[in-house]
């Protein structure tokens, strides 16, 4: 790098809070670990990093964790077909078009789950399909989806505001902007891509271990397009009974990322991939 350039790099650093900074030069060390083994950088890709406030979310608020779910008489809340339990709200968000995503801005990404499954039977949100298939069978969005219900509405579709969710502590979603880097190998896997950014976030592509979903076609021949993805170690809070104290306890959703149809075919064409 020459002495301007590294004085600006130098200065990007400086201005990055300390855990964005090592962060950053740990994904770099990563890429450059990865250029000896073979890779090759791609892309930078823009994404944006969800943060989970920690702030109780008001029924106005559509980006959330628990709250108020937005919603249409044809896509209610769904009830567990196990259990009969109304579903919680793990997440929802507006599509922005400033997300760079390939869905109609203003849809509304939904994300429900049977806590009382969950809890009792250590069930997360299922791997719904296998990554080796390329051509999703048909309805797929039915495929283990007897605990778990996800939505992505089109816009003008999520206007009727549910019953508060009683289950999960709310918390308001704020989103930033980020860069992921992408690498691709030349080697196996040909043609796919890599993001080695496992944070929480919209849009870009899936971490590197899942990328080949992003390779899937729904039934329509739309491309499965990456939604969000939630890293591991994301905890939300579970509400008391009485639906004002916050548990201890606390729910590991593992790592996933949601793809949808970038067709928008149906509002669940959508599919939850878990990482182990
Ligand atoms: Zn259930
Ligand atoms: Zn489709």
């Amino acid at each position: 790098m020459n002495p301007e350039a590294q004085a600006a790099f130098d200065r990007m650093l400086a201005k990055m809070p300390e855990r964005t900074r090592e962060e950053y030069l740990e994904r770099i060390v990563q890429a450059k670990r990865m250029q000896a083994e073979g890779w090759i950088y791609d892309r930078g890709e823009t994404t944006h990093h969800i943060v989970f406030t920690g702030e109780e979310a008001t029924d106005d608020d559509r980006d959330t964790v628990g709250g108020v779910p937005y919603l249409s008489e044809d896509f209610p809340v769904p009830t567990c077909k196990v259990c009969n339990t109304k579903m919680a709200l793990s997440l929802q968000f507006d599509i922005r078009g400033w997300f760079n995503m390939p869905f109609a801005e203003g849809s509304h990404f939904l994300a429900f789950q049977c806590l009382p499954s969950t809890i009792q039977n250590m069930i997360v949100v299922p791997n719904t399909i296998y990554d080796i298939v390329t051509e999703l069978p048909y309805h797929y969005w039915r495929v283990g989806r007897e605990h778990c219900e996800f939505y992505l509405l089109p816009p003008g579709s999520s206007y009727l505001s549910s019953d508060r969710d009683s289950q999960l502590a709310s918390q308001r979603l704020s989103f930033y902007e980020a860069t992921e880097i992408v690498m691709k190998t030349n080697s196996q896997d040909r043609g796919c891509s890599y993001s080695f950014d496992y944070g929480n976030r919209v849009g870009g592509i899936p971490g590197w271990l899942y990328a080949t979903h992003a390779h899937q076609v729904c039934t329509c021949g739309g491309k499965m397009a990456h939604i969000c993805q939630i890293s591991e170690g994301t905890e939300v809070g579970l509400l008391s009974s009485s639906g004002n104290e916050i548990n201890i306890e606390w729910i590991n959703y593992g790592h996933i990322n949601f793809l949808g149809c970038e067709r928008q075919c149906d509002p669940r064409a959508v599919i939850g991939v878990m990482g182990s």
